[in-house]
């Protein structure tokens, strides 16, 4: 039994259908990309796992541990052990590192003791007082990544943690999610722009296009196969 099996799944907004059948099957302990252009549907993969700024699901089934998610409120989910990581971070401005953290910690079942989390991140255990409005966005992804690894999750979803970041910042992030996934070991879905992140992240991928999954490869395989980043992915 996977951790998580998407199959067949169709959805899409008022304006129109997005996802027309998508397959995806996540093991235990995994770290796996979904890679794909702009808008060939990934960020909508996510919310339909996530369950949040729902998209209209109009067929197939997400199931979870062996049970069907679709049915489920989001904060179900999440308290089953789903936490997502949103491409607009969606941190309080206003509060600190510290009241971040707090509030994802207390909304949790189980969640993990703070002392552990700043252990993988000791850049903000030094600005814990620090406002998240004024933090870099490298340091607020860091956050955005911190508040959902202290609700504890068994499976993270990560929507392009490292877009729009700097070399150093990306390669730092790669290197905490590696971390995540290695030694904590929560199973990790990583969508991204950035191939290389993904790589570098990821032992295995699936490839969006237009809604549709149009390969599962692995990370060798990507990395060696230019023709395939060049049809799909346009690197
Ligand atoms: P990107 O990297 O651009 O985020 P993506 O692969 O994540 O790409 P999605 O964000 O899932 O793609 O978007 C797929 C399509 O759905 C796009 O055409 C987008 O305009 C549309 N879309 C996304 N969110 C909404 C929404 N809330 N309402 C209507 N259409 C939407």
């Amino acid at each position: 039994m996977s951790l998580l099996e998407v199959s067949g799944l169709e959805a899409g907004y008022e304006t129109g259908q997005i996802l027309f059948g998508i397959d995806l099957a996540i093991e235990e302990g995994e770290a796996v990309g979904l890679l794909g252009r702009n808008g060939a549907g990934k960020t909508t993969t996510m919310r339909a796992i996530m369950g949040a700024d729902l998209p209209r699901i109009i067929d197939g089934s997400i199931r979870y541990r062996d049970a069907e998610l679709l049915d489920r409120k989001s904060y179900d989910r999440a308290d089953q052990g789903i936490s997502f990581v949103p491409e607009e971070r969606q941190l309080f401005p206003r509060l600190t590192v510290t009241e971040n953290v707090h509030i994802a910690a207390s909304a949790a079942e189980d969640p993990l003791p703070a002392e552990e989390m700043f252990d993988l991140f000791p850049e903000l255990d030094e600005m814990r007082d620090r406002h998240a409005k004024n933090m870099s966005g490298g340091e607020q992804q860091m956050l955005a990544i911190a508040r959902a690894l202290v609700s504890n999750p068994d499976l993270m979803l990560l929507d392009e943690p490292c877009e729009g970041l700097a070399p150093q910042i990306v390669e730092r992030l790669e290197d905490v999610v590696t971390r995540i996934n290695d030694e904590r070991g929560v199973t990790v879905l990583i969508v991204e722009q950035n191939v290389a992140t993904a790589m570098a992240v990821a032992d295995r991928h699936y490839i969006l296009d237009e809604g549709r999954i149009v390969e599962e490869v692995t990370t060798d395989r990507l990395r060696e196969d230019d023709e395939l980043r060049q049809r799909h992915l346009g690197v």
